[in-house]
């Protein structure tokens, strides 16, 4: 059981590591600025070791060529300590990220799951065979490990992100290096080593704490990275994709502003709990976050009056409260960022109907009021720009058409929902939707049978779901010839 302040070290070759500097930065709990953490400050030098550590386990090591089956008891095995682990891991996410310890125990349960899950795949990679080349050929293709990659995440599901990558990128074969964000290291550094008492080889997963340059830098244009699989801001996967060293396979799950279309035929107090659900779960902090109802003018009033009376009674507070609902904004940029949003909204003519503001009761801890900004027009910033904090916006219309095109009227395409009862309605606006992921008549479900990823500018590629393994295979076609030499193209 580790204790507070946490230390998170590197985790390279099987053995926890100092920065190669001694350098450490340090985490302060966004609930009451108590110091939680501190960690190795990775620099260059360190990511370059991991990446040649990965590398050397891969070229040469047995993981690539280990059967489903031994890494299938890998993974389960690892979804078992992650539970057995749960409150220490709970708690640990909880102090660093500022969300309420109810759920940063319900994302170690589903990150978990998704470990399960991930074993069970391990035995169900497989390629094809093709025999309808002519009597003389028969093909066969393969699927192999993609080789090292780099997993970089961010700090609002540490876990859970992280869990969405490296089970699969295992179960393929592959050897990994993975950045946790700085604000949020603890669980990643844990799940490493907790890997090795499942039984994962050495080298096999390196983590690397430390800021985005240099190591995040480091690895993005590492030659010897084979692919690279981000989850964070659109900024700076834009970045990483663009970097000019990066002919290696790319994944990126990024931002997203989702629509959630509400038309007149629902049960508003359903839609009103769902709504307030999908929004302000995670502090807003949730790249799938719900964050813009598109309602219709006939129950507007009725629905914005429902959310804001249910949204007045979200216990907004200490992360370590077991009641607490909203718990403190993970860092003052984004603090900062959530307000002047809300103040740009007010600036452009939108009306705020709840909070709007910093809770004061704490001065310590960085608390905003659960926030229902009304009468927003899609060309307002607040109608298109991902706020990722605890504020809804509300949007009105008349027709399908007009809902459907301010819904796919921003950059971003990663989740929307649709609320009928109408399913003919339901199945044609879920087609016009440029959406990875669309509900009807809920918000937020999910598992891990389910592929995860976004349209235009939330990303590229998918995560989860049955072709999971698959992203971090290359294919390699082999053709065999079954019959006499035929060619005798010389003679
Ligand atoms: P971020 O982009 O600032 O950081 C993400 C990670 O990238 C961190 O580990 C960071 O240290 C690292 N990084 C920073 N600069 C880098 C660089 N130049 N090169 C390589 N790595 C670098 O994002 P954040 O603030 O941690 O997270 C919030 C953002 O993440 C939001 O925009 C949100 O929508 C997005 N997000 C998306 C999903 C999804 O699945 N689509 C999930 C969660 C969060």
């Amino acid at each position: 059981m580790s204790t507070i302040p946490y230390t998170h070290l590197h985790f390279i070759a099987g053995a926890s590591v100092p920065s190669e500097s001694n350098a450490i930065l340090e985490r302060h709990a966004p609930g009451d600025g108590r110091l939680v953490s501190t960690l190795a400050a990775g620099t260059a030098a360190d990511a370059q070791k991991a990446i040649q550590v990965a590398r050397e386990a891969f070229d040469h090591g047995p993981w690539p060529t280990t059967s489903g089956a031994e890494r299938q008891a890998i993974l389960a095995k690892t979804a078992e300590l992650l539970r057995t682990h749960k409150a220490e891991l709970g708690m640990m996410e909880c102090l660093e990220s500022g969300k309420p310890i109810t759920q940063a125990r319900e994302e170690i349960e589903w990150a978990a799951g998704i470990w399960d899950y991930a074993a069970a795949l391990c035995r169900h990679l497989h390629g094809e065979t093709t025999n309808t080349l002519g009597e003389g050929l028969l093909g066969l293709t393969l699927r192999e490990p993609i080789g090292v990659c780099a997993l970089i995440t961010p700090w609002n599901f540490p876990l859970l992100i992280i869990s969405q990558k490296l089970p699969f990128a295992l179960a393929a074969g592959c050897t990994c290096v993975v950045k946790p964000s700085e604000f949020t290291s603890g669980t990643t550094v844990r799940l490493a080593q907790l890997l090795k008492e499942a039984g994962l080889p050495d080298g096999v997963c390196n983590v690397v704490t430390g800021l985005g340059d240099p190591v995040g830098e480091i690895f993005a244009k590492s030659p010897l990275v084979d692919m690279i699989s981000f989850t964070g801001s659109t900024a700076v996967g834009r970045k990483i994709a663009t970097s000019a060293d990066n002919l290696k396979k790319v994944a990126l799950e990024l931002g997203g502003k989702n629509p959630q279309l509400i038309f007149p035929d629902v049960d508003l107090d359903e839609v009103a709990d769902s709504v307030i659900h999908g929004c302000y779960f995670n502090m807003g902090e949730c790249c799938n976050s719900g964050s813009r109802i598109i309602v219709h003018e006939d129950i507007a009033d009725a629905l914005v009056e429902r959310v804001v009376a249910a949204a007045a009674k979200i216990p907004v507070g200490d992360p370590l409260d077991e009641d607490v609902k909203l718990g403190a904004i993970i860092n003052e940029a984004q603090q900062r960022k959530i307000l002047t949003a809300i103040e740009n909204a007010k600036a452009e003519g939108a009306e705020v109907r709840l909070g709007g503001g910093v809770l004061s009761q704490n001065d310590s801890g960085r608390y905003i009021q659960t926030t229902v900004i009304d009468r927003v027009t899609p060309e307002m910033a607040c109608a298109t720009d991902e706020i990722f904090g605890p504020v809804l916006v509300v949007l009105r219309f008349r027709e399908e058409a007009e809902a459907l095109a301010i819904a796919n009227g921003t950059d971003y395409g990663l989740s929307a929902s649709v609320w009928t009862k109408d399913v003919t309605r339901a199945l044609r606006v879920t087609r016009k939707l440029r959406a990875g992921t669309v509900w009807v008549n809920t918000f937020l479900d999910g598992a891990p049978e389910l592929p995860f990823g976004g349209y235009k500018l939330s990303g590229l590629g998918r995560e989860l779901g049955p072709h999971a393994v698959q992203e971090y295979t290359e294919t390699k076609t082999v053709t065999i010839r079954t019959g006499p030499y035929a060619l005798r193209w010389t003679s």
